[in-house]
């Protein structure tokens, strides 16, 4: 039988829209250049036009790639420029939450964050979904860690 991770129970995860693993201290959001098209197709501009509205240069590559979407200094901290706080008031929505990156989609099933107890107790001081709600099952989380790894080893 092969050996099972300390989470093969599952874990128990729920969003609640506070929108913390959207904003807070400044950051990154990758994206290839797949979801780069299919977003600028939704917004109805270019390529170019959605890389120079809604993305900038990082300081440094991040997974052999360069750019991130844009931050907003928010009450909050540093924005996600996708994020939407004026829809629904006191939960933020993701203005592209269908196509948002695979780096979003993932959260919080992270291969760092699923590596121990610890690193996961730890995520819950940034994100108050750990712990609450429904377990979600094993093969849902190895779905998620497994489409981080390869996110981060495509450019
Ligand atoms: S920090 Fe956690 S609970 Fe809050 S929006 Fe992000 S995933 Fe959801
Ligand atoms: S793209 Fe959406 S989910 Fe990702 S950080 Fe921005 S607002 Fe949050």
């Amino acid at each position: 039988m092969p050996d099972l991770p300390w989470y093969s129970d599952g874990l128990r995860f729920e969003c609640t829209q506070c929108g913390r693993c959207c904003s807070g201290a400044p950051g990154y959001v990758l994206f290839t250049s797949e979801e780069a098209e299919r977003i600028a197709e939704r917004l109805g501009v270019s390529v170019q036009e959605f890389l120079d509205r809604y993305t900038t240069h990082l300081k440094m590559p991040v997974s052999g790639r360069s750019r991130t979407f844009k931050e907003i200094e928010s009450e909050h901290g540093n924005d996600c420029i996708f994020l939407d706080r004026a829809t629904q008031p006191g939960k933020t929505l993701c203005a592209i939450h269908d196509l948002r990156p695979a780096q979003c989609r993932t959260f919080p099933f992270w291969p760092e964050h699923v590596e121990s107890p610890r690193s996961w107790q730890r995520l819950s001081r940034e994100c108050e979904g750990i712990e609450r709600g429904p377990i979600v099952p094993l093969t849902q989380i190895r779905v998620q860690v497994e489409i981080s790894q390869r996110d981060r080893a495509r450019q």
